[in-house]
């Protein structure tokens, strides 16, 4: 007997479902895309505890008649393409006519619609049509989701919790909007605003309302053409980086794209500013013409196949390299004021200090074991650098490392004696950041509770500190606070106490005393004290040497005495 037979169109429905709409997100990736798609200028997302109880989309683009409204939620039923060629040149972010059967066929799905002519409601419950009626609605399309999944349990079960989903939606949303300035978006969770943007077609404003007023003042116009792509966008001073790729926000043709080639391009052209495992943030678009994307590679649309690649990632390579040449010369990071200065420290160094470090180094090789008894101070030597001695040597202490091999051991003490003190701010702290990590607010305190940091929300995308741990005294808060926040929402290392303790005092040194400040005579005596106190006083904490001696028998040698 045979076995095989054509599935129902419910059936299939919910298999695509399967694959465009797997969590809330995909969900309002598809409806906001069709939004964009139907020439909307505002868009406002409404959900309901995360968008698991529901999720609303409104917009105020062209609608449908009432034909229309209904013939949507036929499988592989498009207005955006027609024929054969239609495939190789699309200009729209949706096309294959699957995501509003899919959505329907696991929810509880109300659209309103208007075309300006027609206004007309349609109800779906899962797969099936309930209600269509003539309704006053304005020119526009409203769809509601609710019950998501509900009747596909194995689906409910895997759906993470609501502020899980939630944070994915705002990064989502933030993509959407960066990569639609022209549109007017609005994110709100139980009636909370909680992303906004002006559609002004103004890149910059929209950088300021999804990554904050600092990023946006960091922000450098970037634009760039060949034969075959235009690209345009703003880049962001490399002093501000990131731990995750995620802001390396790529469009082509305003398309949300993911590329693996593309996202390195990016990477490379930062390579001279960036330390290792930071990343830069980047808003680009790529005008390419539509023949050369195939877009049809993944039901979700994130992917796509692009002809050309290699020569569009070296054409984005080689002009951030360019554009950051001309705004900065390596070395101006170092030294321009600049609280994020560690994190910038270009990697190829000043090749004369270079070399006579070496050469100090080198005679220092048999001296190494030494301990220091007590150093005398002798003088300050270009704001960089202390001389001390002891009785038959001469040191010359790298002020910073110094200083943060001191602070390193002395916060590893205090967490580890869970004797962190805390002061009161008389002016609070506040922390510009994304509206994603304002969002994770609470399991930032939650983790952060170790060292009594409690944050409180400002804004959407400001965080508001009144207490910090004595130890704040002698760092750049902000950097340190920012570093800290990406570390513990990147889930990667913060869980053991051990690490924890040698993580956050290796970030707080990170963000200790800047290369070129001169201390006085008293900090550097009190300086030189602390460091002989240490457990390993020889390196800083990310290994580089504290100091270099030079023994009495190597200077008597040096000085043809010997
Ligand atoms: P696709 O976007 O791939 O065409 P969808 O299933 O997402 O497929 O949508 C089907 C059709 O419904 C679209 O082609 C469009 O004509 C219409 N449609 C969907 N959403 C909207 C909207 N917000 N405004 C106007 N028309 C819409
Ligand atoms: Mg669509």
């Amino acid at each position: 007997m045979s076995k095989i037979k054509v599935l129902n169109e419910h059936l299939k429905n919910m298999i695509a479902a399967g694959e465009v709409v797997e969590r809330p997100a995909g969900v309002v990736k598809e409806l906001v895309e069709n939004s964009i798609d139907a020439d909307s200028h505002k868009i406002e997302v409404h959900l309901q505890n995360g968008g698991l109880d529901t999720i609303e989309v409104r917009d105020d683009g062209c609608g449908m008649d009432k034909k229309d409204a209904t013939a949507a939620f036929g499988r592989h039923a498009t207005s955006k393409i027609e024929f054969d060629q239609d495939l190789w040149n699309i200009h729209t972010m949706g096309f294959r006519g699957e995501a509003l059967p899919s959505i329907a066929s696991v929810s509880k799905l109300e659209m309103y619609t208007s075309d300006g002519i027609d206004q007309t409601k349609v109800v779906i419950e899962y797969g099936q049509i309930k209600e269509v009626k003539p309704v006053g609605c304005n020119q526009g399309t409203t769809i509601k989701v609710q019950g998501l999944f509900y009747k596909t349990p194995a689906r409910l079960k895997h759906l993470k919790s609501a502020n899980n989903e939630l944070t994915t939606i705002i990064d989502l949303l933030s993509k959407l909007a960066l990569a639609h300035p022209d549109i007017a978006f609005k994110l709100f969770d139980n009636d909370k605003l909680k992303l906004q943007t002006n559609g002004s077609n103004n890149l910059k404003e929209t950088i300021m309302s999804i990554y904050g007023l600092e990023t946006a003042k960091k922000a450098i116009d970037f634009k760039c053409n060949d034969f075959d792509f235009e690209v345009d966008g703003c880049i962001i001073s490399p002093v501000i980086t990131r731990s995750s790729k995620q802001y390396i926000n790529i469009f082509i043709n305003s398309r949300v794209i993911k590329s693996f080639l593309l996202t390195n391009s990016v990477i490379d052209g930062y390579k001279q500013y960036i330390m290792d495992n930071r990343y830069p943030i980047v808003i680009i678009n790529i005008k390419a013409d539509y023949q050369l994307i195939d877009v049809n590679v993944h039901p979700s649309k994130w992917e796509v196949r692009l002809s050309k690649e290699r020569q569009l990632a070296s054409l984005i390579k080689d002009n951030i390299e360019k554009t950051l040449a001309k705004a900065y010369h390596p070395s101006d990071l170092l030294l321009k004021d600049n609280p994020l200065n560690e994190n910038s420290l270009p990697k190829k160094q000043n090749e004369k200090t270079q070399i006579v470090q070496q050469t100090l180094l080198d005679r220092d090789d048999k001296e190494e074991e030494k301990i220091i008894d007590r150093f005398v101070y002798l003088c300050q030597y270009h704001g960089k650098y202390i001389l001390a001695s002891d009785e038959d040597n001469l040191y010359i202490i790298d002020q910073h490392a110094a200083q943060e091999r001191c602070m390193y051991e002395d916060i590893q003490k205090q967490i580890e004696n869970k004797e962190i003190k805390t002061q009161l701010l008389l002016v609070p702290l506040l922390i510009e950041s994304t509206i994603s990590t304002v969002n994770r607010i609470d399991e930032i305190n939650e983790k952060l509770s170790c060292i009594n940091l409690n944050f409180e929300q400002f804004s959407s995308t400001t965080l508001l500190l009144r207490e910090v741990p004595y130890f704040f005294e002698n760092i750049d808060e902000i950097d340190f606070l920012n570093h800290l926040i990406e570390e513990v929402l990147s889930d990667k290392s913060m869980s053991v106490l051990e690490i924890r303790k040698e993580k956050i005092a290796s970030l707080a040194c990170h963000s200790s005393v800047r290369f070129n400040h001169y201390l006085s005579v008293e900090e550097s005596k009190k300086l030189l004290a602390r460091l002989s106190n240490c457990k390993q006083p020889f390196n800083c904490p990310h290994g580089r040497p504290t100091m270099i001696s030079i023994s009495d028998k190597q200077l008597f040698k040096e000085f043809k005495r010997g």
